[in-house]
């Protein structure tokens, strides 16, 4: 099978080549949690699902490492806290939190490791002062340390920028302290502080030899220090929604790539989805046309808007708009009365059918995926195919590890037999150790998470 990715450093679809296919490193960047998560968020994150589901069947579940960030100390974070008069950390918590119920909502698996900036001010001091020592970077009087864009020629070429055409980041204020416009910030000294609300962090605590101000990280230092510290140096695929090409993705790239030999690449496979757009225009936060997570599953069920998200390839823009809303919540109804139709227990062991798994195959076709899906003859098949798409979100989770549908299976195979003690000791054994309630129904077994 050939398995094809479009990779945004060459604009081409490549075969995807991982480093150890006995385990393929994954990056996407995470939120900001200052707010609720929108539709656009919604669209990025479920993308990149449908990817770690592939990458998972293909290599095996646990040969995948996605790693997910939480960019849980930031500007935004420490302006709402301080408007709110509540403390950052509880604010970023709760919206964490808040972003959890979403993604579990819309059946969107969890990554494997989540980390936080609260939790890696080491990786990224330590990074810093790597680029201070090579002089990627350099001292402000006030403290801040500035990455130096002119030492890193190749930078903006990821979003196919020159460097003299380039715009300032919209998350780095104007600083007459830079040496030129399109550097950015690596550390934030607090002294410039206005509200004095932020987290500041002593570098020296940290190990730090070339930098000493107390203060904060920049934001995009933390996706080069964290993927460094749990994917290694080079891993294989780098995902996030095309707004963030630039700068953040090409800054990730200029600080990690300043660290490596010359010609190795912090990733070899660089992924965007595109937009949600409004009635033509970008859905986001600035323009105050977008809907958040919570006011979609109001209106829609979580089957419709995984469908509504999927039903279009990854890299082109979704429009949102009650009528096409409206349309995949009827065709996810319909989906909906097969699954129903099928017991859990009919789907254990079913393979996938091949020509679908080539479509995903084929640069994540999930429109070309779900038209085998709408025209295949049997209705198992079907359902296997929602459920590969977590698409069965409220019939049956169905994320049982080869494991649990072992012992599946021989608790069948003991009811069928009428082996009553060991259909109950199975029973049993899934409830203490699995979290999986098994009753016994006019249809057989069926199952459900505790
Ligand atoms: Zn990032």
């Amino acid at each position: 099978m050939q398995f094809r990715l479009t990779n945004t450093l060459t604009r081409e679809k490549q075969t995807f080549t991982p480093i150890d296919p006995n385990n393929v490193g994954l990056y996407v960047c995470g939120v900001t949690p200052y707010d609720n998560s929108h539709i656009g968020h919604a669209r990025a994150y479920v993308v990149f699902d449908v990817l770690y589901r592939l990458l998972r069947h293909i290599y095996g579940e646990n040969h995948v490492t996605y790693v997910r960030n939480f960019t849980d100390i930031a500007d935004e974070i420490i302006k709402r806290a301080a408007e709110r008069n509540e403390e950052p950390t509880a604010l970023a918590e709760h919206h964490i939190q808040s972003f959890y119920a979403d993604m579990d909502a819309l059946n969107v698996l969890r990554p494997n490791i989540e980390p936080r900036v609260s939790t890696h001010i080491g990786s990224m001091v330590e990074m810093t002062d790597e680029l201070l020592a090579k002089g990627y970077a350099y001292v402000t009087p006030s403290g801040d340390v500035i990455y130096r864009t002119q030492k890193f020629p190749r930078f903006g070429q990821l979003a196919r920028r020159k460097l003299d055409e380039q715009q300032h980041g919209s998350r780095v204020a104007e600083d007459t302290e830079k040496e030129s416009p399109n550097d950015f910030v690596l550390w934030k000294a607090n002294a410039k502080s206005a509200t004095k609300m932020e987290q500041a962090f002593n570098p020296k605590d940290y190990g730090a030899q070339h930098f000493s101000a107390p203060g904060r990280p920049g934001w995009h230092i933390e996706c080069s220090a964290m993927s460094r510290q749990h994917l290694g140096p080079t891993f294989d695929i780098h995902g996030g929604g095309e707004d963030l090409q630039f700068p953040h993705h090409c800054c990730e790239i200029a600080q990690s790539e300043a660290l490596l030999p010359a010609g190795q690449p912090m990733a070899n496979y660089w992924l965007h989805n595109g937009f949600i757009t409004v009635g033509g225009t970008k859905m986001s936060k600035s323009l105050g046309n977008f809907t958040t997570i919570k006011d979609a599953l109001q209106k829609y069920s979580p089957e419709a808007i995984r469908l509504w998200l999927l039903q279009t390839h990854y890299r082109k823009p979704v429009d949102y708009s009650d009528e096409a809303l409206k349309a995949a919540q009827q065709r996810a109804n319909r989906w909906q009365r097969i699954s129903e139709e099928i017991m859990p227990d009919h789907l254990l062991n079913v393979p996938l059918p091949k020509e679908f798994i080539e479509a995903l195959a084929d640069d994540l076709n999930t429109s070309e995926a779900m038209a085998i899906l709408e025209s295949w003859p049997d209705k198992i098949g079907k359902v296997r195919m929602m459920q590969f798409l977590g698409l069965l979100v409220r019939a049956q989770s169905m994320e049982e590890s080869p494991e649990e549908i072992q012992l599946l299976l021989d608790r069948k195979k003991a009811r069928i037999e009428k082996n009553f003690p060991e259909s109950d000791r199975l029973r049993d054994l899934l409830k203490e150790e699995h979290g999986i309630i098994v009753e016994d129904g006019p249809n057989g077994q069926t199952w459900r998470r505790a």
